[in-house]
This record gives C-alpha cells, structure tokens and sequence, in this order.
C-alpha cells in the first residue's frame, strides 16, 4: 500500500487545516476526505469558478467553517496546514480576468505565507504542470526549467504559478517555512463543473448530450489524466512527508493519451452519436505533456491506481445524474 493510501486510515493528531479553493473541483474532494479522517477543515474561497453546489453535502459538517472571501485580501486565522489550492485552473476560467489571476496567484500566495509564518504551519501550494509551458523535452522532470511564453494568454497562469513557487522558496529560505509544492498534472472526476471548459468534462457533457466534441487543432496534442482521488493521496502524502522534502513534485498519471484518442473513448464508453468537429488549436497550447514521476515515487511511494476508462466511466456517471438533474428542474 503506497503512502498515498495509508494516510487515508491514518487519522492522526486533529489538526485545523486551512483549504483555499475548498469549494472547487480537487478543493471539495480534498475537504471530505481530511473531515472523514477526522479534522477541522477551514475553506476559504470566493466562489470565482467552484460552486456551493460543491459543498452542499458538507455544509453542516461540525467540524467545517467556510469564510467566504478572496485570497487576495489578508486573513487572519488560526491554523496548522494550509491546502493553498484558490485559483481557476480551467484556461478558459483562469483568462476570463487575468490580471486577477496573477492577483491570485501572486497576491494569494503571499498572504498565505505570511498566514503559514505567523502560525508557524505548514504549506502546500498547488502548482501545475503549466510551469513548464510548451515542454521541448518529455516526460517532463522537476529538473526541466520549462518553455513558457512570458507574454502569451496563457501567462497569466504559467508565469503566475511560477512566480507563487518561487515565493514559496524564498520563504523557506528567508524565514525557514516549512513548504511543500506539489506541480499536479491534469487531473479529472466528479465535481467539476458542466461548463468547466477543460476537456474531460467538456468532451463527456458534449458526448452525453449528443452535441458534437469539440478538438481544438488536429487533436495530436498529449495529456496525461490523474483521478482525482489518487492525486489526493499524493497531496497529502507530500503534505505529511519530512520538512527537507519540499519539492517541487510532479504528481499525475503517466497514461499519456493524444486528445483525438480520448474523445473516440469517451464516445466510445458513453455510446453517444456525437461527431467529432475540429476547432482552430488555441494559442500556445502545449503539444505534449507527460509527468516523470520518479521523486513522488521515492520520497511518497506515490503513484496512481486508476486506469483511465475506469476513471472516466465514474466521471460519466456523475455527469449522467447532474445532466438529468438540470433537465428535471427545467421541466418543473
Ligand atoms: P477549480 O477552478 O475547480 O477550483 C478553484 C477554487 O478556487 C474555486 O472554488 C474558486 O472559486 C476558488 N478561487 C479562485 N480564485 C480565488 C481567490 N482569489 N480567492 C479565493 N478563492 C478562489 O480548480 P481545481 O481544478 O480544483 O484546481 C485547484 C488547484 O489545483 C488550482 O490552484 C489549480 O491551479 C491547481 N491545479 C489543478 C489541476 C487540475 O487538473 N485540476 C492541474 C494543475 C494544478
Ligand atoms: N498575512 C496574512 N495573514 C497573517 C499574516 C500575514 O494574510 O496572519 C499577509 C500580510 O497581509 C502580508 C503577507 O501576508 O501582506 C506577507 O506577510 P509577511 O509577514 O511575510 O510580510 P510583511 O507583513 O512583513 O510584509
Ligand atoms: N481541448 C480540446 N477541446 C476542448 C477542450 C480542450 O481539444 O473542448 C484540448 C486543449 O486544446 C488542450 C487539451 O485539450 O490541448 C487539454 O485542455 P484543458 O483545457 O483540459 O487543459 P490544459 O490545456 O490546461 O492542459
């Protein structure tokens, strides 16, 4: 049983953890399962791109305290581990108001440091595999300093999320934080939302409604897909590793799949008549992307379990009752 896994029984010591972007798609995942193991669990979030929906089974929990509020602005909290996971990571989400996503990321994250410093905590920020942009080399290792456009629409992201590890380091540096950065590839399941616009979700809601599937380009372009609950146990794994294991650490699956492909299997396990139409490729849309996991493998004993039909089949299903759910309260 890898370390991932183990924590999931393990509840430990309570601890107060802080989750900015509870209410998001990893967010609301990852607050369930740190209040199944029997924590307290703070979610901070301004609702930009999760929804409450997100939350709503949770939302009477004893042991959680939501504040609703932007992590650009201070905040004033008592707590031992911060998930630092508030931002939109869906491009078409994260380029709707850049400058507030760089705010995010940048601002965000430095009121977040100052908030770990203060309590003397522990903090994860959520990186991405965007921090090596359009990758000359595959699969990309934590050692690869990445190709990203400094001025593209993607930027505000890349560049942002760039700069938030670098704060991160300096803080461990300058003031001895103990931090952990976790650069998580693309990771799909239930909860993100229909008009997510990533492409798991946008491919499976356009199969299951029979709409054609939308490839942006001629479809050779590369991802590799993570279920959300087996990234989980690599966040808090890495969470719970030693203070001289701070990353950056690639977590992900390895299971690299062209976008052509993955739309033929989603109509393929979702049986829908859809056909597939090609869109204009966006602009500096990385070609490949493919995690080498050889330090989450050696520090955490972390690797992913699902395959991704089985993954997609759980994440068919989900869409399958929020689609029908969203009919049923339009013909009432
Ligand atoms: P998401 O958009 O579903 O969730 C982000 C949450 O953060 C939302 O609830 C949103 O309302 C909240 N938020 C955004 N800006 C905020 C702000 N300024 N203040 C407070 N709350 C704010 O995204 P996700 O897929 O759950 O991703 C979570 C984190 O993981 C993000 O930081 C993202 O960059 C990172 N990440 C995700 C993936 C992925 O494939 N899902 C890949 C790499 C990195
Ligand atoms: N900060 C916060 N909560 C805290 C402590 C600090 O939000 O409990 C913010 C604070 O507003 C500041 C940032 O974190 O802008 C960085 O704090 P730090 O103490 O590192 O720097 P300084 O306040 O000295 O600039
Ligand atoms: N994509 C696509 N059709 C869609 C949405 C996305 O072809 O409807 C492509 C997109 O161009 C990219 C890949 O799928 O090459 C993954 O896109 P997503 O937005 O999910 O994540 P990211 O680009 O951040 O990896």
């Amino acid at each position: 049983m890898s370390n991932g896994q183990r924590q999931e029984h393990n509840t430990g010591k309570r601890k107060r953890v802080l989750v900015t972007g509870g209410a998001g798609f990893i967010g609301s995942h990852l607050t369930a399962r740190l209040l199944h193991q029997g924590h307290e669990v703070l979610i901070v979030d301004n609702f930009l791109s999760g929804p409450k929906r997100n939350i709503k089974h949770l939302l009477h929990h004893p042991r959680l305290a939501i504040i609703e509020q932007d992590i650009i602005q201070p905040l004033y909290v008592e707590v031992d581990e911060i998930y630092n996971l508030a931002c939109p990571a869906s491009p078409v989400h994260y380029q709707q108001n850049p400058i507030r996503t760089i705010k995010t990321c940048v601002i965000g994250m430095l009121n977040m440091l100052g908030l770990t410093k203060k309590n003397n905590a522990k903090i994860l920020q959520a990186s991405t595999s965007e921090v090596y942009g359009d990758p000359d080399v595959s699969p990309q290792s934590e050692t690869y300093h990445g190709s990203v456009s400094v001025t593209g629409i993607r930027a505000c992201y890349d560049e942002g999320k760039r700069c938030a590890e670098t704060l991160c380091y300096e803080y461990r540096r300058q003031h001895g934080l103990d931090i952990k950065v976790a650069r998580i590839f693309n990771t799909y399941g239930p909860r993100m939302q229909i008009n997510d616009g990533r492409v798991v979700s946008n491919f499976i809601v356009q199969a299951l409604r029979n709409e054609p599937i939308t490839i942006y380009g001629d479809g050779s372009q590369t991802r590799s897909f993570c279920y959300v609950d087996d990234l989980l146990g690599g966040l808090q794994a890495l969470m719970a590793s030693p203070r001289d294991v701070g990353g950056p650490m690639n977590l992900g699956s390895q299971e690299e799949i062209t976008i052509l492909e993955l739309a033929k299997r989603v109509l393929l396990l979702t049986g829908s008549r859809s056909p597939i139409k090609h869109l204009p490729a966006t602009q500096d849309d990385p070609k490949k992307r493919r995690p080498d996991l050889t330090l989450a493998n050696g520090y955490l004993a972390w690797s992913p379990r699902t395959k991704l039909n089985q993954g997609l089949v759980k994440t068919i299903a989900y869409f399958e009752e929020l689609l029908s759910m969203e009919e049923e309260s339009l013909t009432l």
